[in-house]
């Protein structure tokens, strides 16, 4: 569970060709991270492997099987956005357990679920709060709470944290990969922030305009940056 595999994935929105052509294996469990500048078609890559956009080519292969053409709700992943999308008018409660009511699950199986995601997430006191009445960052783990109780094969974040201020950012971030540790699920994190990428990724993939300059672990891209671009980008001279 939780293997991605890309095989010549490309998108063209009209004319632009955002991604001329990708292949990336992530393995199940891993944490890779993609990071480049703005613009350089990271969404675009994470909602190609959601299944938010369709591919214009190639291949995507989730725990073995070609989902290229499966609806999003079908591929066994869950995306957290940058943006909380959060119901105000629902408690954290029902926030996080509204994936499991429209899936049709039993009051009991919810409930458990749902203090479960409440204990990983320390949301366990603010469950009958309202969204307005949360911080940022507690905000940002009802966002998260809401795809742990799905039990995802792998978690989709978009620069989850680019609304929170630079020390709640730290927390987070440090939350994040500790929560990567207890559930050891394959997580695929988008950021435009260097230091998200280096301090918590296994696997980081660097983009370019829509190609892949380099994979590899954080030591590995400091220590051998394949050209300016990654030396740059990582921070480390060449
Ligand atoms: P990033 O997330 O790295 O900032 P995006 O994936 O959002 O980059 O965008 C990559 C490129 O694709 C940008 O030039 C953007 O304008 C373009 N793009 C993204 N989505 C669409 C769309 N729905 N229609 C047309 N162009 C798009
Ligand atoms: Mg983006």
């Amino acid at each position: 569970m939780g293997s991605i595999t890309l095989q010549s994935v490309s998108k063209v929105f009209g004319e632009a060709k955002v991604i001329p052509s990708i292949d990336l294996d992530i393995q199940d469990g891993e944490f890779v991270v993609f990071v480049g500048p703005s613009g350089c078609g990271k969404s675009t890559l994470l909602r190609l492997i959601a299944g938010l956009e369709d591919v214009s080519g190639g291949k995507i292969v989730i725990d073995g099987k070609d989902a290229t053409e499966k609806a999003p709700s079908e591929r066994g992943l869950a995306m957290v956005f940058q943006s909380y999308a959060l119901y105000p008018h629902m408690s954290v409660r029902n926030n996080i357990a509204f994936p499991l009511k429209m899936a049709g699950m039993d009051k009991t199986e919810i409930d458990r679920k749902v203090s479960d995601a409440a204990r990983v997430l320390n949301l366990t006191d603010y469950l009958e709060r309202k969204p307005r009445q949360l911080s940022g960052g507690q905000r940002q783990r009802v966002a998260i709470g809401r795809a742990i109780v799905r039990q995802p094969s792998a978690f989709l974040f978009d620069e989850p944290l680019s609304n929170l201020d630079a020390a709640l950012r730290v927390n987070m971030r440090i939350e994040i990969s500790e929560l990567h540790q207890q559930l050891k699920t394959t997580m695929v994190y988008v950021t435009h922030d260097q230091v998200e990428a280096m301090t918590m990724a296994d696997k980081i993939v660097v983009l370019n305009r829509g190609n892949i300059e380099q994979v590899g672990s954080p030591l590995e891209l400091y220590k051998s940056p394949r050209n300016l671009f990654v030396a740059g980008f990582i921070g480390s001279p060449k």
